[in-house]
């Protein structure tokens, strides 16, 4: 990608150096519900993220300062690559908002490492990039990338999808699809419901794509290779492809992000329209 002459955002917030302190954040308000936020995958247990739904909201966790840690060379300049994705992604849906008598509101990206308390309950890093609607904020362990780079997804654009697509949740809070779905999720059977968050995931998977289409045809940010890296992480990140990495039967029932290849569709869905009402998984 060419990305070194992006604008960066100002919605970066870096909690890196930073350790969870005091009570255990995993013990806030003793009743939680546990719920799915959007991860860019499961890799782990579920209920890492626990909603607060008793009690007067607050995180649960201190946050202490320990001694700042030094950021090496390429942790610096991936820090700059997420700030200026983020930006792009400002701009891209600021316009389509705007075009549709909207406003914008910027969403806020939290670097972490480890875990770190969101208004959703505590964030691992295990879990993978994830959105919190309760904070609309966006929550990456860079570490992560290592784990992408074992499931087969490399590449900038392969990081800039992740990141576009956690964005497209903040998007389906705003527009109130995500409140919308939770509804319906809630009067739905287990399996429903799972088949109600694969529609939400590729919805979130189209709109990334709107991002590129956009962000390409405004600033040509995109270089040979670039769209392959996001399809193959797109199809790295496929249900399917997960539960055979994890060893396990493919069970369509429980996926909750869409196959490979849905997710893939999508993503080309996305980038080759740039248009929203392309993107609608529900109709
Ligand atoms: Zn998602």
């Amino acid at each position: 990608m060419l990305w070194q002459r992006g604008r960066r955002s100002s919605n970066v917030e870096d909690r890196r150096g930073r350790r969870m302190g005091g009570k255990a954040a995993g013990g806030i308000g003793g009743i939680g519900l546990v719920i799915a936020v959007g991860y860019f995958f499961l890799s782990g247990d579920p209920s890492m993220l626990i909603r607060q739904i008793a009690g007067g909201g607050g995180f649960g966790g201190q946050q202490q300062q320990s001694a700042p840690t030094e950021l090496t060379e390429q942790e610096k300049q991936l820090t700059d690559f997420v700030s200026v994705v983020l930006a792009d992604t400002e701009d891209v849906w600021k316009g389509i908002f705007q075009a549709n008598g909207l406003s914008y509101k910027e969403p806020v990206l939290v670097l972490y490492t480890d875990q770190t308390p969101t208004a959703c309950g505590t964030g691992q890093a295990a879990a993978g990039p994830f959105y919190c609607p309760g904070d609309q904020k966006l929550y990456l362990d860079l570490n992560f990338l290592g784990e992408m780079k074992r499931m087969g997804a490399t590449g900038d654009f392969a990081l800039a999808y992740v990141i576009a697509h956690e964005v497209g949740h903040h998007v389906q809070t705003l527009v109130g699809t995500s409140s919308k779905v939770r509804q319906m999720q809630a009067r739905s059977s287990q399996i429903e419901s799972n088949q109600i968050q694969v529609r939400m995931e590729l919805q979130a998977d189209c709109f990334a794509g709107i991002w590129a289409h956009h962000a390409q045809r405004q600033r040509q940010i995109l270089e040979e290779g670039d769209i392959e890296e996001g399809i193959r992480a797109a199809a790295a990140v496929g249900d399917d492809h997960l539960q055979r990495m994890a060893g396990r039967r493919v069970v369509p029932e429980a996926f909750t992000h869409g196959s490979s290849q849905q997710r893939m569709d999508w993503l080309k869905r996305g980038l080759s329209t740039g248009d929203v009402q392309a993107c609608n998984a529900f109709g």
